[in-house]
């Protein structure tokens, strides 16, 4: 009878910016046949995780979505909420904090990261303090003289693609070996899932490489691209709307929650949002078609579309989390 390996994976307790734990639990082929209601609840040790005291440091994971695990033998990767041991979610998740129960929201995420080696970009010469030509040919480029790392990013998009997740595409990014990946899901919780268990992916991947992944929206400093995690966002209003004042009035709503919207961008999303390379100043909010420059960037398909379609929320970071920037885009757009 064929052993099965579920990666159980969820978010530790650390602030500002919490990162991927997981273990494996085995099950026997009699007792899972690949669904997620097979999957059975599992707890782990949160006083290593900044999750709760020693004196009382049992958390809870309740298993919420499931992907096969392309790159492991009879492997399946299990991501999961955390809940106190009473059974409520505990503080640190996001997740539970998405009011989308409905699915009504799509969410298409651009993650940008950085291939990093010995303290700097994979493809940066010497390490620290070395610098490449200046960025500019870098972006969607092809060549071993300006693209770096395509193998690692190559096996990353197979797996995600074999383990089913909705990657749309990938581009090499603006500074050296900075690149990007999209995912669409419709249903903001489902959506964050996927980013964090592509996530997942992509540090095992580099892990092989000796490569590990630079979540950090701004890792080298001065005339470098930062790295971000763009939102894009629909609901049924503005998949439908037909109109450029329903796109305004959903707009002018951030206008109200920048402060509630910044606090879960991203740390040391100042650093990034300056102004410059593409984005808005961080104390700053505006919106326009086309406008890489804005906040929110109504696409121009949305008014090719006579005004129907979808907004791109410019300012998450690349070290957000996206279950907690879903729910303050829901939270401002609903409110
Ligand atoms: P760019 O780099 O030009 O900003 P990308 O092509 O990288 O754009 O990303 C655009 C994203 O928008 C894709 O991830 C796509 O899934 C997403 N998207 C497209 N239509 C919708 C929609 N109706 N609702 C939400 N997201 C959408
Ligand atoms: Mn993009
Ligand atoms: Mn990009
Ligand atoms: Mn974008």
């Amino acid at each position: 009878m064929a052993k099965l390996k579920l990666e159980y994976i969820w978010l530790d307790g650390y602030t500002p910016t919490q990162s991927l734990r997981s273990k494996t639990k085995v099950l026997d082929s009699s007792k899972f046949s690949g669904k997620l209601e097979e999957c059975p609840m599992w707890s782990f040790d949160g006083s290593s995780t900044e999750q709760a005291p020693g004196g009382s440091s049992d958390c809870l994971l309740k298993p919420v979505a499931l992907f096969e695990d392309a790159g492991r033998k009879n492997g399946y990767l299990v991501m999961c909420e955390v809940l106190s041991a009473d059974g409520s979610p505990h503080p640190s998740n996001g997740r539970a904090t998405i009011d989308d129960d409905d699915g009504d929201f799509w969410f298409g995420f651009e993650q940008e990261y950085t291939l990093w080696v010995d303290g700097a970009p994979l493809g940066f010469p010497n390490g620290a303090g070395s610098y490449p030509a200046p960025q500019g040919p870098y972006y969607c480029s092809v060549g071993a003289s300006n693209a770096f790392g395509r193998e690692i990013i190559e096996e990353h998009l197979d797996i995600c693609l074999e383990s089913g997740l909705n990657v749309e595409g990938i581009n090499a990014e603006v500074m050296a070996g900075q690149w990007e990946f999209q995912i669409f899901a419709k249903g903001a919780k489902r959506a964050g899932d996927e980013i964090w268990v592509a996530r997942y992916l992509m540090e095992r991947v580099g892990e092989k490489y000796g490569v590990s992944i630079n979540w950090h929206c701004k890792p080298v400093k001065g005339d470098w691209n930062g790295s971000g995690m763009h939102a894009n966002f629909s609901n049924t209003t503005l998949r439908t709307a037909g109109s450029k004042a329903v796109f305004e009035e959903i707009c002018e709503k951030f206008s109200g929650t920048i402060q509630e919207c910044i606090a879960v961008y991203g740390a040391d999303n100042d650093q990034r949002l300056t102004g410059l390379h593409e984005t808005q100043s961080i104390d700053k909010f505006s919106y326009g078609v086309s406008d890489r420059g804005a906040s929110i960037r109504i696409p121009i398909a949305a008014v090719q579309n006579g005004w129907s379609g979808y907004l791109e929320d410019r300012r998450p970071a690349s070290n957000a989390d996206p279950y907690k920037v879903a729910a303050a885009i829901i939270k401002t757009v609903k409110g």
